[in-house]
């Protein structure tokens, strides 16, 4: 019954445009008491279904789908213990463990189990899409299921929360809110770059919940040391209890595209495996997404373009997009600065935001090569180091085009 539902909606959708299909992998659908509900990963992914589908509904399913940001699913604590910006989904058990992650599991399990103690703070990096979300959000499920009280937070929304209460003069209660929990889960802490003033903030509470062994656990996209326009006191402290990667080996890619067929009832056979493990990059949000579609769609959508590629196009039109440059100026071998600086940031870009490889790259920029791609990347990567502005262009492209993947 529930699947036939959810059917006769994805019937629907196609008859009305076939193009809203597409923008569905961005989603989980569910039924839930009579309803189709649309479970968006990110805001930008709801907003669009918002404005291109609910206004257009026919009568059948008016009323009947609602559409739900992933955060508002979130737990809301038990009795009395503070438990914000958590999502059950996410938990030790869901995680699958493999060479390339189990040193950051096994560490971030241990955290679980002992905070304050041990590893104190615990932070993890690696590329996106690698599960450090959801090795911090499991950590915060396990102590909250204790009664512990946890906040976790983006790097982003602590910023934006403390120039909020800043401004409603209520910088005493944030604080206070945030040095009384018990383990502080800070995410994606790339993004308090250049940022002083919350830098200095989290920087205090940092100090006052280690000193009173709270645990503190964060997330980045690189190392600490590679942080830029970061106080180095905080790096310091960064560094100070114990630093892990997570990467993703072949090995672990193949489990975790087997757990995720089976989570989604959909029959494990080998060639859908190997079609998985060809067409999509080493992110498992990309890998999630793709199966989600395969869902939606059958096999044989995937089967026409690769994901991989997919994502190589958005990222170096995005950047194109932003330069004001038209793609093919982009991809030419003209020699204006603007142009080639632009061409040099969309592979720095592909590097960072899609795991494909140097020669994948090289492709989908119309070069022979992949010399080119690799003095390219370097180039951007040495001269962020000196030129502010750009790393803040860059650092922003990142976030901007990373949402739209
Ligand atoms: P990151 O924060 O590193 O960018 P996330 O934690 O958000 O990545 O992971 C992206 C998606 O992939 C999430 O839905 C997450 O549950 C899933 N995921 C990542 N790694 C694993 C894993 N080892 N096992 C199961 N699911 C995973
Ligand atoms: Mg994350």
């Amino acid at each position: 019954m529930e699947e036939l539902n959810i059917k006769a909606f994805l019937a629907y959708l196609e008859r009305v445009d076939r193009s809203l299909l597409s923008l569905l992998s961005h989603f989980r659908v569910e039924e839930r008491k009579g309803k189709i509900l649309l479970i968006a990963e990110n805001e930008r992914a709801k907003e669009e279904l918002e404005q291109r589908l609910l206004s257009r509904l026919g009568n059948g399913f008016r009323g009947k789908v609602e559409l739900r940001l992933e955060r508002e699913e979130e737990e809301k604590g038990t009795e009395n213990n503070l438990v914000e910006g958590l999502n059950r989904r996410f938990s030790f058990d869901n995680f699958v463990v493999g060479e390339g992650n189990r040193l950051a599991y096994e560490v971030a399990r241990e955290v679980a189990e002992n905070p304050g103690r041990i590893y104190n703070p615990l932070f993890i990096y690696g590329n996106v899409g690698l599960g450090k979300t959801h090795l911090l959000q499991a950590i915060g499920n396990f102590c909250a299921s204790r009664g512990m009280s946890v906040i976790y937070r983006s790097a982003t929304d602590f910023s934006e929360e403390m120039v909020e209460a800043i401004k409603a003069g209520r910088i005493k209660d944030f604080r206070d809110r945030y040095r009384s929990v018990d383990l502080l889960l800070l995410d994606d802490v790339q993004f308090l770059s250049g940022k002083d003033r919350t830098q200095v903030e989290f920087f205090n509470i940092f100090n006052h919940m280690f000193l009173s062994e709270k645990q503190i656990v964060l997330a980045s996209d690189r190392h600490p040391r590679e942080l830029r326009d970061v106080s180095d006191r905080l790096i310091s402290r960064f560094e100070g209890g114990v630093v892990v990667e997570v990467c993703l080996d072949e090995m672990t890619k193949l489990e975790i595209i087997k757990r995720k067929l089976q989570e989604l009832k959909l029959e494990v056979q080998d060639r859908i495996v190997e079609l998985l493990m060809e067409q999509t990059s080493n992110n498992v949000r990309d890998i999630e997404g793709t199966i989600r579609g395969i869902k939606l769609k059958g096999v044989s959508h995937i089967k026409e373009k690769g994901k991989r590629t997919n994502d190589l196009e958005k990222v170096i039109l995005y950047t194109a997009v932003h330069f004001g440059l038209k793609l093919e100026d982009l991809l030419s071998n003209r020699r204006s600065r603007r142009a080639s600086r632009a061409r040099q940031i969309a592979m720095y870009l592909c590097r960072k935001l899609t795991n494909a490889s140097l020669i994948e790259i090289a492709r989908a920029m119309g070069r022979k090569d992949h010399s080119t791609v690799i003095h390219g990347i370097k180039k951007i990567e040495q001269e962020m180091k000196r030129d502010r502005k750009l790393s803040h262009i860059v650092s922003f492209l990142e976030k901007h085009i990373g949402d739209r993947l």
